[in-house]
């Protein structure tokens, strides 16, 4: 898999520090599982975090400070890490913390048509933001939209090309509320992408303003 685009160093950062919605979490796990470029930096902002702490001046616990730390380490794991897919043949398509959650090939999930050749499952995750899974017909194009806050995107089948450039699978969009952006799918294939925002998008023009209310969370 070539891999072209990747995250800002402020979303690995995050990432590593843990201050990530637990959809852009999740997004940021399977394209490390994909992409070794990305799973050496974070090895640096892991790095960067605990140097970080270590210059922090200590202070007073209170007394029971050990027993709850203690108590959640019996707390059930939030993090995604990568870990071992099903052996169904759609787990070389998908990333394996994808396909772990999902546990359904991609194309006998429950999707739901929104208009205009887009379909869309919402993975109803918790915490701020949305995180689902668009599908998106050849040819066609999402309306024109700004985000709020950040949008991530990674492509799993297919490609999308923006104003930004071509983006294949693997590719990661990491994109600002400053960015509006209109992507249209350019092979004749579905582009299926996973997408984890912490804000709801912001449609711009007539169509967008018509999709909002189907697309709109
Ligand atoms: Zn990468």
């Amino acid at each position: 898999m070539k891999i072209s685009h990747h995250f800002d160093d402020a979303t690995l950062m995050a990432y590593s520090a843990g201050s990530l919605p637990q959809g852009m979490a999740l997004l940021v796990a399977c394209h490390l599982h994909w992409c070794p470029h990305c799973r050496e930096r974070t090895r640096v902002t892991d790095a960067v975090g605990g140097a970080m702490l270590d210059t922090l001046e200590p202070v007073v616990l209170k007394e029971d400070a050990l027993n709850a730390v203690l108590a959640r380490l019996d707390e059930p794991e939030q993090e995604f890490a990568a870990v071992q897919s099903a052996s169904s043949s759609d787990s070389r398509e998908m990333p394996a913390p994808l396909s772990q959650l999902l546990n359904k090939p991609i194309d006998e999930l429950p999707w739901k048509r929104i208009g205009y050749g887009v379909r869309q499952l919402d993975l109803a995750l918790e915490g701020p933001g949305a995180t689902r899974l668009l599908r998106i017909s050849p040819g066609v194009s999402v309306p024109h939209h700004t985000h709020g806050g950040s949008e991530l995107t990674l492509i799993l089948r297919g490609s999308y090309s923006d104003e930004m450039g071509r983006f294949c699978r693997g590719d990661v969009a990491d994109l600002d509320g400053e960015v509006s952006h209109q992507p249209i799918v350019d092979t004749d294939e579905d582009c299926i992408c996973l997408i984890a925002t912490d804000a709801p998008l912001k449609f711009t023009g007539l169509m967008g303003r018509l999709v909002q209310p189907f697309i709109g969370l």
